[in-house]
């Protein structure tokens, strides 16, 4: 077989890949889909995520862009009868500073009309709050409850440090297993007609529909097809000069790592938590004179930015628990095998020890079996992602979907391929694609917001 002929090629086969060639075959009906990636579907990026999921964003484009992401989620489970494995515990955002901004923040992220699913929950107030001890996403609370009456904060999260004065609870918000959402979804898209081939895109010649040069392991030489999706993940800069289209992304490498809490320090009903604030890591003075004596670990001794997280992994009967830091900023080139920072476990290991102590237990003795992980967030400046038409007629591009690809891959699969289809938009589509550049206003409110939400 030297050349297949289709009607849309996806490039890529990571979450984002597949969830849009499955709402293409399998919701608009699109015949004629093949998906083209030279490694096994979900195994580069999408293999790498810490997989949680939040409704939570200063902005509320990205509000409702997530919360369509969570309803296309819930259909899945309640097909599937829960295969993602799909919990709600929420997300925990703790702080020690002043939370007047953040609060404000919330009701500007919540849009219109969202006081009243913003709960304040204050000393000597009725104490209505409810922790809820399951993980079921169809029995949780919707909204935010707002904690700051230090009681409930000590009575329900007695693992934080003592100085946590507020804590914003997130509750449309959880964890799913990526992985399954991505077989799910590749077993419906392959019933319905969907292809997967195994090949890299080398070149695409756009001027006759488009085709495109294929080499790797499978037969195929060529795919000529009508339309194109570019959802090469980290590589979508490249696919994209292949059209002669410039894409404004850049690849950030952000690392987790996961370990067997043998001392069960995390409550295994703990939210996925967050400490908000910036800090300078927990070293003993004499670290921190070696730290500083050499100029590539002088940084550490330096204060470092907010949202460090850590939670329970493996569900209510497991023991292992997960901790990440989205501190690297720097852009990078991208690698097939990126290289992990041996420094980076006892640095996220000694920042999360200032939201929850316990976990200090661990200094210079995480289990020998810890995983290690990480990979790219693929990036626009104002870390929203790109969807829609990318530049020569019949080619599109799903990605920059940064550090919430998991959670929104359905609602941007969904929406690349009504795109495609023709089908009727949502609000915010022309912003989430490449038209928002030209939209003074919004790119001048997006440049004001005090945060971009990367987590
Ligand atoms: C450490 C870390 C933690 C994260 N945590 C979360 C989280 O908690 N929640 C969340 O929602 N998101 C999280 N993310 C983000 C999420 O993992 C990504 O946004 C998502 O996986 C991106 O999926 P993708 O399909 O766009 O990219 P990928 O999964 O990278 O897929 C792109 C595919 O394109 C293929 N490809 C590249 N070049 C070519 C070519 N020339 N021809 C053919 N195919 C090609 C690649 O082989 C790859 O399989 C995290 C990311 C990282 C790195």
């Amino acid at each position: 077989m030297g050349r297949i002929d289709c009607d849309v090629a996806v490039v890529g086969a990571g979450i984002t890949g597949i969830a849009t060639a499955y709402y293409l075959c399998v919701v608009q009906k699109v015949r004629d889909v093949v998906v083209i990636d030279p490694n096994p579907p979900m195994s580069f990026t999408s293999a790498q995520s810490g997989e949680n999921y939040r409704n939570w964003w200063p902005h509320p484009v990205m509000t409702a862009f997530t919360d369509d992401s969570i309803d296309l989620m819930e259909q899945v489970a309640r097909e599937s009868d829960n295969r993602l494995n799909m919990t709600r515990r929420g997300y925990a955002l703790a702080t020690r500073e002043n939370p007047d901004a953040l609060i404000e923040e919330l009701h500007r992220g919540y849009g219109a009309g969202s006081a009243g699913s913003i709960r304040l929950h204050t000393a000597g107030a009725v104490d209505d709050y409810r922790f809820d001890p399951s993980a079921g996403w169809d029995a949780a609370p919707d909204g935010v409850d707002v904690l700051r009456d230090p009681d409930i904060i000590r009575r329900t999260l007695p693992v934080y440090a003592d100085d946590v004065s507020t804590v914003i609870h997130i509750r449309r918000a959880g964890d799913i297993s990526g992985q399954q959402l991505g077989q799910f979804m590749l077993e419906r898209l392959r019933e319905s007609g969907g292809r997967v081939i195994a090949g890299s895109v080398a070149s695409i010649d756009p001027s006759v529909g488009f085709l495109l040069d294929v080499t790797g392991r499978d037969e195929v030489r060529h795919v000529r097809c009508e339309r194109i999706v570019n959802a090469a993940g980290p590589f979508a800069g490249e696919i994209a000069r292949m059209t002669g289209v410039a894409l404004p992304v850049t690849n950030v490498f952000q690392q987790k790592i996961a370990f067997e809490d043998r001392d069960g320090v995390i409550p295994r009903r703990m939210p996925f938590s967050i400490d908000l604030d910036a800090q300078v890591i927990d070293w003993s003075d004499e670290e921190t004179e070696l730290l500083r004596q050499e100029s590539g670990t002088a940084w550490l001794t330096e204060p470092m930015p907010g949202a460090i997280h850590c939670r329970p992994d493996g569900g209510d009967h497991g023991r292992w628990i997960k901790l990440g830091w989205a501190y690297e900023q720097n852009p990078t080139a991208v690698q097939w095998e990126p290289q992990v920072d041996g420094h980076f476990p006892e640095i996220v290991l000694r920042g999360a020890s200032r939201l929850i102590p316990g976990l200090k237990t661990y200094y210079g003795a995480l289990p020998r079996q810890m995983t290690h992980y990480g990979g790219y967030y693929t990036m626009t400046e104002e870390n929203w992602p790109l969807i829609g038409p990318m530049g020569v007629e019949g080619s599109y591009i799903v990605g920059a979907l940064s550090g919430f690809g998991t959670m929104a891959a359905c609602a941007a699969g969904s929406l690349c391929a009504k795109w495609l289809a023709g089908a009727e938009l949502p609000d915010y589509a022309a912003a989430l694609s490449l038209a928002r550049y030209d939209d003074a206003a919004l790119m001048a409110d997006l440049a004001d917001l005090q945060s971009k939400g990367v987590l």
